[in-house]
């Protein structure tokens, strides 16, 4: 039976850059749980992560953009980036809920991010604006959460941002980790070759 409401998930990342895994995990929710639609939103800057070397907001949305062409069900908004500032989950969930008031939200967090929900702000003011979905990621076991949550169970792709810029610094391979025109957009703006990493 169709929903009545628009189901749309949103996942809030750095994505710095965006690679398989974040679309893996985008993707399986979205067959999962029957979503018409999964928003990827890279974040303007993280709270966890203000230290960290990172490429331009607008190269990681130009990246994001890139990723999800050609797959209807995936799209980019740049709520976060355009509001500018450190995101918090919070304003994102309002504002995307603003834009589209009559749809569910399903807001898609990875195993790792799901550990420190209790850091972020307004915890629970967030379960009221979204569905929380947790997300399986290879080396992050799923925390005890007592707050109400559902678990989809993903592909297992041990990738992370942080490898993909390593490996760009160094030289070693991302063609199949990332999708072929982040790499390419990776190798013509010089992203992630020089500086420092954690
Ligand atoms: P970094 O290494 O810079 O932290 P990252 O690979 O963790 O980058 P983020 O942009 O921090 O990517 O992650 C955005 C969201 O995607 C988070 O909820 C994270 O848990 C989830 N995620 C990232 N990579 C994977 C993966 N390989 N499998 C499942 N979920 C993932
Ligand atoms: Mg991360």
């Amino acid at each position: 039976m169709p929903h009545s409401q628009r189901r749309i998930g949103v996942l809030g990342g750095t994505f710095d850059p965006i690679h398989h895994g974040h679309l893996a995990a985008a993707s399986e929710v979205a067959a999962a749980l029957d979503l018409d639609q999964v928003l990827l939103v890279p974040v303007h800057s993280q709270p966890f992560k203000l230290d960290r070397l990172a490429a331009a907001p607008e190269h990681r949305l130009a990246m994001c953009r890139l990723a999800v062409e050609g797959d209807d069900r995936l799209d980019v908004s740049d709520v976060d980036i355009a509001r500018g500032g450190v995101t918090y989950t919070l304003d994102t969930l309002t504002d995307l809920h603003a834009q589209a008031p009559d749809a569910e939200l399903f807001f898609i967090t990875g195993s790792d991010a799901l550990a420190r929900l209790h850091e972020w702000k307004d915890a629970e003011r967030l379960t009221s604006l979204a569905r929380f979905i947790g997300v399986t990621r290879p080396g992050h076991s799923l925390p005890d959460l007592d707050m109400p949550h559902t678990l989809v169970e993903v592909p297992a792709m041990a990738v992370s941002s942080t490898d993909v810029r390593r490996r760009v610094r160094t030289g070693a391979p991302i063609r199949y980790l990332v999708p072929r025109a982040v790499a390419d957009y990776i190798a013509k703006h010089d992203l992630y070759a020089g500086g420092m990493d954690d």
